[in-house]
């Protein structure tokens, strides 16, 4: 068991003179303040429960027709799924089923895989076999491509009727989705925007962008077709939110959210946000991809940030830090990481605050499931609102990263055969 500190909590954990309404209390309030008990995180008892949201910050959502990408629901109220796409050669089935298992693990729920010839619609029921994430092929112009995917049994089509040359191919394709009973995402990107289009509308204008997303739902919904969810993506933030609007008052499908080729890990995960969050809060999207020229696995874990900030879904820890300044007592940078590495694998929704000193130190982490606020010689850890004790500052890591391990066994305890995942 751990060892803790024997000092009785004073004020002189943070500075000589405590702000008043913040932080701890001074030694002429509360009485108690004096005698805070060093924390004991083994002290029987404690079976909280996460701090409820204070704050009733409910989105209201676009009403979409659903559909089902093998099991996962898309629209129609269902949480916002994440979706990524393998970077490998789909041939490479080693390769690519080891990306799909990673991307598994990191929460992907939807996996897109791109099929450009027919030695990667060869390795799809291979691919299949070996993962159970549903998959999606993507695949442009050859419809005998699309036809190959469906009989190897992938989950979902990406393809544009639009572009497979000719009304009896685009019949085949319907057919055989609707024979496996699976979706068609129709994607449509500001790069390949069909030439008429572009000389109508002067340039792949969100208008021009729309147009061409609703001629190829006209060809489906023709052949008795709804089981479609639609992308509208542009590299930059500004089309493309302008397009989804256009989009999103025009029809009730589904919509599948990406700012496409948005860039880096960084740049890209800006665009990202931006463009995504404002779209997600005005209700817009069923389901998103976070474009990045990165690790795959790097897109799923932005696009759960994007969707946590926004409240949508809940996977995983919360961690709110102080930037820092010169008041810090503690290293934050650091110790933020460290945490953020060390609990990538929980699911459970907890929010651990990370807080420098008592300015804002003890009103976030008395906020959180589990803070710290840096103090003078040690810091004060926060569990459910309540002052739990103090910490050497060498000990925050592990016992926080202890803490929140057994929170999480705790919550997926008490959830046992409760269905869903939390989410909102
Ligand atoms: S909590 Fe303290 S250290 Fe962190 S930014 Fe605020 S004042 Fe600075």
């Amino acid at each position: 068991m751990e060892e803790w500190s024997t000092q009785h909590f004073t004020d002189s954990v943070f500075h000589e003179k405590p702000v008043p309404g913040v932080g701890l209390s001074s030694r002429d309030q509360t009485p108690e303040a004096d005698s805070l008990p060093i924390w004991n995180p083994s002290a029987p008892g404690d079976d909280s429960v996460p701090c409820s949201d204070p704050v009733q910050f409910v989105l209201a959502r676009r009403k979409s027709r659903q559909i089902s990408v093998r099991g996962v629901k898309v629209g129609g109220g269902a949480p916002v799924a994440v979706q990524s796409m393998c970077n490998t050669l789909t041939h490479d089935i080693e390769a690519t089923v080891g990306q799909i298992d990673r991307l598994a693990e990191a929460g992907c729920e939807i996996v897109r895989v791109a099929v450009p010839d027919e030695r990667a619609a060869r390795a799809l029921p291979e691919i299949k076999r070996r993962t159970g994430l549903p998959l999606v092929a993507d695949i442009h112009f050859d419809y005998r491509l699309a036809l190959m995917a469906a009989d190897a049994g992938v989950d979902c089509l990406r393809i544009n009727p639009g572009n497979i040359n000719g009304e009896d191919r685009v019949s085949e394709v319907v057919a055989s989705a609707k024979d496996h009973g699976i979706p068609i995402r129709v994607g449509v990107n500001a790069g390949s925007l069909e030439k008429n289009l572009l000389d109508r509308y002067g340039g792949a204008t969100p208008q021009a962008i729309v147009e061409s997303g609703l001629r190829h739902i006209a060809m489906l919904e023709k052949r008795g077709f709804y089981e479609t969810k639609i992308s509208l993506k542009a590299s930059d933030v500004a089309r493309t939110v302008v397009a989804y609007r256009l989009m999103a008052e025009r029809v009730d499908y589904p919509l599948h959210l990406g700012i496409t080729e948005s860039g880096s890990l960084r740049t890209g995960s800006i665009k990202s946000a931006v463009g995504l969050g404002i779209l997600l809060s005005e209700g817009i999207g069923d389901t998103l991809r976070v474009s990045l020229a990165s690790d795959p696995v790097d897109e799923v874990s932005v696009a759960y940030e994007i969707l946590k900030s926004l409240r949508l879904r809940q996977k995983g820890v919360n961690v709110v830090a102080c930037p820092s300044c010169g008041r810090v007592q503690i290293d934050v940078d650091k110790l933020t990481l460290e945490i953020e590495k060390d609990l990538a694998h929980i699911d459970a929704p907890i929010t651990v605050a990370v807080m420098g000193c008592e300015v804002n130190g003890p009103g976030e982490a008395r906020e959180a499931d589990i803070g710290v606020a840096g103090g003078h010689k040690r810091a004060l850890i926060f569990m459910k609102g309540e002052k739990m004790g103090l910490i050497e500052y060498a000990d925050i890591k592990k016992n926080l990263v202890r803490e929140v391990e057994e929170l999480a066994a705790r919550m997926a305890v008490d959830s046992a055969g409760v269905p869903g995942d939390g989410d909102t």
